[in-house]
């Protein structure tokens, strides 16, 4: 899934169990559908600079692909807060830059390097190829300054690192324009 979401595979059918989850999806439209929820499109977007729609499906069949974006709502909701909902759902991820734990990887657009990179397709890219390189590092920590620049910073990043001890990506601040930057603080 999260590399799915990261654009490093073509569609979500590529690593899931097809029958299943089209078996799945089926009992759920039909659940759904007697429960009186209401169909709702939701877009799913990759947590990639280029903010690439995302495929599902191998055949990219337009029905598939609708079946696998539709949330379903209770109708009890009101037509604001269903709207609402829809919109957070559909917002496009942050967007992640890893600070590598082997420091020799290359930029498969530029074929250089640096402290960051950001996944892309087909490999990782290194911030000034994705544009990103003028953006500044705040360290996390500060939770009221980092709300603030969420919030102020046009484009921000944020920059996790892997822990081999934890076995997940963890945070590690932000990467955020430096005029927003001096202005939160
Ligand atoms: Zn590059």
């Amino acid at each position: 899934m999260e590399h799915w979401r990261r654009g490093q595979v073509q569609c979500l059918e590529e690593v899931v169990d097809v029958p299943r989850i089209s078996e799945a999806l089926r009992l759920f439209r039909s659940w759904s559908a007697a429960q009186g929820l209401l169909g709702s499109r939701t877009e799913y977007v990759a947590r990639t600079p280029h903010r690439q729609t995302l495929r599902f499906s191998r055949s990219g069949d337009p029905a598939i692909e609708e079946s696998y974006r539709t949330h379903w709502v209770s109708p009890a909701l009101s037509e604001k807060k269903r709207e609402r909902l829809s919109a957070k759902q559909s917002r496009a991820p942050e967007l992640v830059a890893i600070r590598p734990l082997n420091a020799e990887w290359t930029c498969h657009r530029c074929g250089g390097t640096g402290d960051l990179l950001m996944m892309d397709s087909p490999g990782p890219a290194c911030l000034r190829c994705v544009g990103l390189d003028d953006l500044e590092f705040l360290p996390a920590g500060d939770a009221l300054l980092t709300r603030r620049l969420k919030a102020r910073s046009p484009r921000y990043a944020v920059v996790v690192r892997f822990s081999k001890t934890r076995g997940r990506y963890e945070r590690q601040g932000l990467l955020v324009e430096p005029k927003a930057l001096a202005d939160a603080r």
